[in-house]
């Protein structure tokens, strides 16, 4: 098994459409930095898609994936789930059935209120905070996390490895912190460098070291990462500055491959 990183770029992705700062610079000269918005899948026996961000096609397309039998969602913005609509046409298309998905109900009636009921392509299981959910090879859980209502990170665990992924989230809540202690992969919302314009909801790249370290997670990897806001910064600059830890501390990639089982 393992866990492919589809995109692991915030809000806006990098480059920018509408900029051209070092960032956007490096990332429009050298394809290893651009960054598309936030999704990973969890390919083993089947394949589990967590989140549906607008690239959702061009990134399916890119790591020759061809088949979804799962999808989770962490919570209803617009970087996660724009992408739904080009899942909706394989559902009916090509599936010619329901796609089993999983969030929270607030995910779910926020999504209802924006795209209508989905129940025609979508077959929807509430799923609640630290429930964990057995599937084949390895159980997933919902964690609380900061963020809008109902949003979660999830936790996947079997007897060999314990990995979280939580794009998106602020200072994490005591429940989940203690979920998450020791654990092998932690990957981790760090949206903001320096001055973090919205803390209750996200962290800056120190604040997501800070946790990785207090928390005493065996590998951390930041990810949706913007680059962007007060200060720009490079991903060449941010590898010189994590390179102190000594590989406890990793940037996240697009098309990143970690190996899951017996890590
Ligand atoms: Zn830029
Ligand atoms: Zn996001």
């Amino acid at each position: 098994m393992e866990l492919l990183f589809l995109g692991t770029g915030a809000g806006n992705g990098v480059p920018v459409f509408y900029c051209d700062c070092p960032v956007c610079v490096e990332a429009h000269a050298s394809a290893q930095f651009r960054r598309t918005r936030c999704s990973v899948l969890i390919a083993g026996a089947n394949n589990y898609l967590i989140d549906a961000p607008p690239e959702i096609s061009s990134q399916l397309l890119r790591e020759k994936i061809k088949r979804i039998d799962g999808l989770f969602l962490t919570h209803s913005h617009h970087d996660h789930v724009s992408g739904l609509g080009d899942l909706e046409i394989y559902a009916k298309f090509h599936l010619k059935g329901r796609i089993p998905a999983f969030m929270s109900r607030d995910t779910m009636e926020q999504l209802e209120q924006s795209h209508g009921s989905m129940a025609e392509w979508l077959d929807i299981t509430i799923i609640e905070p630290e429930q964990p959910l057995c599937l084949s090879g390895f159980s997933i859980t919902g964690l609380r996390v900061s963020h809008s209502p109902g949003t979660f990170g999830f936790l996947m665990a079997n007897k060999s490895f314990k990995v979280a992924y939580i794009p998106d989230t602020g200072p994490l809540p005591d429940q989940t912190k203690a979920i998450l202690k020791e654990i092998d992969r932690l990957i981790l919302d760090a949206t903001f460098y320096g001055e973090n314009w919205y803390p209750n909801q996200h962290h800056t790249v120190q604040q997501a070291i800070d946790v990785g370290c207090e928390l005493n997670v065996k590998k951390l990897y930041l990810t949706h990462l913007s680059m962007h806001y007060s200060e720009q910064v490079t991903n060449q600059r941010l590898e010189r500055e994590i390179a102190k830890y000594d590989g406890r501390v990793n940037l996240a990639y697009d098309g990143l491959r970690m190996t899951l089982s017996g890590i």
